[in-house]
């Protein structure tokens, strides 16, 4: 498979130069050259396939030989080797949680496989050490410091603001040791997201470390996505209509789940719920896209005022807009809304929702309202412990702490602290 630029279409590049460099030289994302279908047979037989031929079937031809059949079925056994169930909370609500990997998020499953595929990569082409170097604001740090503990060849240094990640992702990020490094930032997210921009622009530190990033828009932490829609899928009965509801922040979840429509899985509506960052919701009213400075709400891994996947979305639909409209409906509420979706769920249902999860489900009940033919899933991106005093404080339940976490809250927080760009330079320089 091919990969072109989303800004120049005649650049072209293969899946581990694209998953190397995460971003082709002219800044565009990359996308595939076409989208494969799988066959019927395929989709009718779900319910008796293992999770791990599940998952090789469907990124086989991204992938193509560039990973050898066996690395790769590793990495996607790796990739599921936690339960995706769906639990039905009411007549036509279903929900899918997606919190039983090792860091309680939806992003163990992009960063397991984009641990996978990068090593391989690096140990086959003697690429040497490499530094993956990250800033966070909370999940995406756990995520990958946990994907990549103990892969061998790379090394990972993780900037996090100061006292303003919880406890428990904190926990998260500086107990790992091996080859994981937390640095606590005397300052905000975008202070810790510019030091990172700025080392990878600054030839002092690049000649002496190979550094490489693992953000979202990578396509290694992109496509994998997909597969939780068929293990979702198969797991529900498929009389009526089907609608996915997605809490979205940076759209790569809701990119891989119409990337998954297109292959040929029967969903068919797809709802992206945000919150009050809205950029999409008045995109999908006005046809105009205006980007705009985020603002914080309690689902804060949502808090993104310019989407990076978007633009994938409107290329899997061919900018048309009229047909991306069929297939997608975005919506937006208010924390006010969403801490009363978590009480009124707890009351009626006895389910516990994050406040991410809760915004999907708003948006899902909204779309079921008018679509009274349909039935739904919406999309539970984190466990509720890692909102603790959020979900707490909404719906009055005490939330119980899962073992995994209970047994890293003793563990001792080892982190290096700095405040500006020159410590972290001489950091860099120094450590290897
Ligand atoms: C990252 C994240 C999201 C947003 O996912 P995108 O793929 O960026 O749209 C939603 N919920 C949680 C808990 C997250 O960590």
């Amino acid at each position: 498979m091919k990969y072109y630029s989303l800004n120049n279409k005649e650049h072209y590049s293969n899946f581990e130069n694209a998953v190397i460099r995460g971003l082709a030289p002219d800044k565009g994302l990359y996308f595939p050259e076409r989208i494969p279908k799988l066959s019927t047979g395929f989709i009718s037989n779900l319910g008796k396939l293992h999770p791990t031929e599940i998952g090789m079937q469907v990124i086989s031809e991204f992938v193509d030989d560039e990973i050898p059949a066996t690395e790769l079925q590793k990495t996607v056994e790796e990739t599921l080797s936690f339960e995706f169930p769906v639990k039905k909370i009411e007549d036509r609500v279903s929900v899918l949680e997606l919190f039983h990997g090792p860091t309680l998020a939806f992003k163990d499953v992009g960063a397991r496989f984009m641990a996978g595929s990068l090593g391989y990569f690096i140990k086959k082409g003697n690429l040497g050490k490499v530094t993956v170097l990250v800033a966070t604001s909370g999940d995406t740090g756990g995520a990958v410091a946990n994907g990549f503990l103990a892969v061998e060849g790379i090394d990972v240094v993780i900037l996090y603001p100061k006292g303003k990640v919880s406890e428990i992702q904190e926990k998260q990020l500086t107990t790992l040791g091996e080859n994981i490094q937390a640095i606590e930032v005397d300052g905000t997210f975008d202070d810790c997201q510019g030091m990172v921009k700025k080392a990878f622009l600054d030839p002092e530190i690049t000649d002496h470390r190979q550094l490489t990033s693992a953000n979202s828009i990578n396509l290694a932490r992109w496509l994998p996505q997909m597969f939780y829609y068929f293990l979702a899928y198969r797991q529900l009965e498929t009389s009526s209509k089907l609608a996915f509801s997605v809490p979205s922040g940076n759209f790569g979840n809701i990119c891989a789940g119409l990337m998954a429509k297109k292959m040929g899985l029967p969903i068919h509506n797809f709802i992206a719920a945000n919150n009050a960052n809205d950029t999409v919701t008045r995109f999908m009213q006005s046809q105009e896209y205006q980007a705009k400075q985020s603002v914080q709400t309690i689902s804060n891994a949502m808090d993104v005022g310019d989407p990076s996947n978007f633009v994938r979305i409107l290329e899997l639909f061919g900018h048309h807009f009229q047909d991306l409209k069929k297939h997608l409906l975005a919506m937006s509420y208010t924390d006010a809304q969403t801490n009363t979706a978590i009480k009124t769920v707890f009351d009626n249902c006895n389910y516990l929702m994050d406040p991410h999860g809760a915004v999907g489900y708003l948006g899902l009940k909204d779309f079921l309202e008018i679509n009274p033919d349909y039935r739904g899933v919406f999309l539970e991106t984190a466990h509720p412990v890692k909102f603790l005093d959020t979900v707490e404080k909404a719906s009055g339940a005490k939330v119980d702490i899962p073992p995994s976490i209970a047994s890293i809250m003793d563990k001792k927080k080892k982190s290096f602290q700095l405040r500006t760009y020159a410590e972290l330079k001489e950091f860099l320089l120094e450590v290897d």
